[in-house]
């Protein structure tokens, strides 16, 4: 029978914060009212390198409904949770982070906001993120601002990963051709009914932050350029006023020699062709950006691909990766290795 509710949990490296996420997240589900055991956690292991995938299959054996999705290589956050929505059975799917910063409390008021409104999409929206450095908390409100912008007008504020999703919204979601999608920008797009509720944000249980400023430039870029044809446009002014600019410049030449003054300085040039040329690199860069998207969707390389599914392998395979059985019309089969386990590949 499939589970009432999902619960996807992206994990790299989290060896640290697995007791303790197991206990508290156990404990939240076992407790909610009316779910009655018909849950499943999909645990995403992307790809860790640690003892996250030897102490899954140990809490697999005491805790039924913990399912493990390993992932060949680290595929990113975004990935994995697009892997555990593909793999995901439950009418409702929740999305929550390994490291406890989103309280699982939370989790049973979503779902229970869910039912009683009748949305399909519940949003945990942080209300109080004291416990972020205050450099995540501004460069997070500057993603929020350029977003909205850009034209993401139905993005909540404040929402991260951490949200309620009915099995409509995840089939809309997985049937999505789009790679390097950016979840939280493309749920509010779907335009599904929702609603939010407040939590505030904890601090990380254990463990380091796997988000790197360099992953948070990559996240912010993608969700960009995935979201917005604005950039482009900037390109096309910045060229519009370099044209305009470059027109006065022209005339104001003209002027001066007719007046038969020289050209003051050497200033004025310098900065004319360090300007004109930064103009010119950023718009290429912009460029670039997109026809790197197109690239990327031309190849249609999958984001990630599924190693080993607890729930396909069969009994007494626990330690050892199996054969995924993962629909062919749903996941192609990725390139194998001739010995190796089969991989399902998704986007
Ligand atoms: N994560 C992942 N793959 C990665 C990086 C992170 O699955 O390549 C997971 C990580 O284990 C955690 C979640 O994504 O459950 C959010 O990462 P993290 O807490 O490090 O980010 P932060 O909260 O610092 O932004
Ligand atoms: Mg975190």
């Amino acid at each position: 029978m499939e589970p009432h509710l999902s619960v996807v949990v992206p994990m790299y490296d989290e060896a640290e914060v697995l007791p303790v996420l197991v206990s508290r997240l156990r404990g939240v589900l076992d407790s909610v009212p009316g779910l009655d055991g018909s849950y499943e956690v999909v645990a995403v292991d992307d790809g860790s390198r640690d003892a996250t995938p030897v102490l899954l299959q140990r809490y697999r054996r005491e805790w039924p409904q913990l399912r493990v999705l390993r992932l060949r290589t680290n595929a990113g956050h975004q990935a994995a949770i697009s892997a555990g929505l593909t793999a995901a059975r439950g009418d409702w799917v929740v999305t929550l982070d390994a490291d406890l910063q989103d309280p699982p409390e939370v989790l049973a008021e979503m779902l229970a906001v869910a039912e009683d409104r009748g949305v399909d999409v519940v949003y945990g929206v942080r209300t109080d993120r004291s416990t972020d450095s205050l450099f995540k908390r501004q460069t997070a409100r500057a993603f929020y601002a350029v977003m909205r912008a850009a034209g993401a007008r139905d993005l909540p504020s404040g929402a991260g990963d951490y949200r309620l999703m009915s099995r409509a919204t995840v089939n809309a979601v997985n049937a999505l051709p789009e790679t390097h999608r950016v979840l939280r920008l493309v749920v509010p797009s779907l335009g599904f009914p929702s609603a939010t509720v407040g939590y505030r944000r904890e601090e990380r249980a254990a463990g380091r932050s796997k988000y790197p400023l360099a992953r948070m430039v990559r996240l912010s870029v993608d969700a960009l350029t995935g979201f917005s044809l604005a950039p482009l446009r900037l390109a096309t002014w910045f060229g519009v006023g370099g044209f305009v600019a470059a027109v006065l410049l022209f005339g104001y030449a003209l002027v001066a020699k007719w007046q038969g003054h020289a050209v003051a300085g050497w200033t004025s040039t310098v900065t004319i062709v360090a300007a004109v040329g930064g103009v010119q690199l950023l718009c290429l860069g912009i460029l670039g950006e997109y026809v790197g998207r197109i690239y990327a969707a031309l190849q249609g390389r999958p984001t990630y691909y599924v190693a080993y599914d607890s729930l396909t392998s069969s009994p007494g395979q626990d330690d050892a990766p199996a054969r995924a059985a993962t629909p062919p019309e749903a996941a192609p089969p990725a390139a194998d290795a001739p010995d190796g386990p089969r991989t399902t590949a998704r986007h």
